[in-house]
């Protein structure tokens, strides 16, 4: 295979660079503060949220906002749109997990029951999918939303929002810090929280990883979190079928080198291939993205009726903008996600195009 890009000069200008590193602790108004506090003050029935497909930084989150929620006497429930990956079910409190795809009974029942619905690592219902999204939007439940994800809707009474902030975890322990003081936080709601930050800061190394972040995770460390096991039962407790998975997925890597751009396809055959599980392809993205020259990433992912868009950047280009632009998604400068109605080859044909006219 011939490297076309060896000879190309790139820059790695990070976006907001200072911003970012000048983020502090006071994502969390006084007002909004006082108001929850009292909000809180006697037992309610409260029922947390994520995303669909669910990471680390979701499970972690809410799991971490569950265990301190239930120390304060509250009634709660965790609930996530479909499965979590495997390595992420060590967790704890995860088997007290609500899956809404084989549970959608009782989370009918929760949520009508709920007189505080969580929004936790996502700012749009639609991002929970078609069913649970209309299920929440009629909800009359008061609804907080905690995130760091761009262009949130407005369905929420009160926000803890930074898209500054390297994780939800980190808002999360900033909530509970600003609640309840640093007593609050105990070892396994450290575990909880040390997950999240770990897996969106893709191990302490994104730029959203500040000296807030780092600060966290110290006070985690003392409290007795074990970042080595955390860092191993994440990451190194693979299938086999998940590593050939990789190395075949890699060996398709096709490139435009005209647009700096990389990008892998994977059919549901493929996939079936392989005895693909949620999860099984978290990180492959970023391996495209760590080709030398290639500033932009795609993993395209054929799913049940639609096309899974997962895209990563480095430099200036957003893909959180060229996602809301071409794929009906968002997230961030330099991770982000969207979906495709269309089958994969028409999805590829479409992802060539606009890469050409997103990348100016
Ligand atoms: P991933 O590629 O890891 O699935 O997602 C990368 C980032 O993009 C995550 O922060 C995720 O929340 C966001 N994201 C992924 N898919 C979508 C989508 O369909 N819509 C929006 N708005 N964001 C997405
Ligand atoms: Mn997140």
């Amino acid at each position: 295979m011939e490297w076309v890009f060896e000879n190309l000069s790139f820059t790695f200008e990070p976006l907001k660079t200072e911003a970012y590193l000048m983020n502090n602790n006071n994502t969390i108004s006084d007002k909004t503060i006082k108001s929850l506090k009292s909000l809180l003050s006697s037992p309610k029935r409260i029922l947390l949220t994520t995303h669909k497909s669910p990471d680390g930084d979701a499970i972690g989150s809410s799991l971490a906002l569950y265990l301190y929620l239930k120390s304060m006497g509250h009634d709660v429930t965790v609930s996530v749109p479909d499965d979590m990956p495997g390595f992420l079910k060590w967790m704890p409190g995860s088997d007290d997990i609500l899956i809404f795809a084989k549970h959608k009974k009782s989370f009918e029942e929760k949520l009508n029951n709920a007189e505080i619905v969580f929004a936790l690592d996502y700012n749009h219902f639609k991002r929970t999918g078609n069913e649970m999204e209309k299920l929440l939007t009629s909800s009359n439940a008061l609804k907080i939303m905690i995130d760091h994800h761009q262009s949130p809707d407005d369905f929420m009474k009160y926000r803890v929002w930074d898209v500054m902030a390297s994780s939800t975890a980190q808002l999360v322990w900033d909530f509970i810090v600003a609640l309840s003081g640093k007593k609050a936080v105990d070892k396994i709601i450290g575990e909880c929280l040390y997950t999240g930050i770990m897996t969106d800061t893709g191990s302490f190394r994104f730029t959203t990883c500040t000296a807030h972040t780092l600060r966290i995770t110290a006070d985690l460390l003392e409290l007795g979190v074990r970042g080595d096991l955390i860092h191993q039962r994440v990451y190194d407790q693979n299938s086999l079928n998940r590593i050939h998975l990789m190395g075949y997925a890699l060996e398709k890597i096709v490139l435009m080198p005209e647009y700096y751009t990389a990008y892998i396809s994977l059919s549901k055959e493929e996939l079936k291939k392989f005895n693909y599980q949620p999860g099984d392809t978290e990180g492959l993205v970023n391996k495209v993205l760590s080709v030398k020259g290639v500033n932009v990433a795609a993993l395209i992912t054929e799913k049940e009726n639609q096309v899974r868009m997962s895209l990563r950047s480095v430099g200036d280009f957003s893909v959180n903008q060229f996602s809301r632009t071409y794929f009906n998604g968002g997230g961030h400068e330099h991770a982000a996600g969207g979906i495709l109605e269309m089958n994969l080859d028409e999805a590829l044909m479409y992802f060539e195009e606009a890469v050409k006219k997103g990348y100016k």
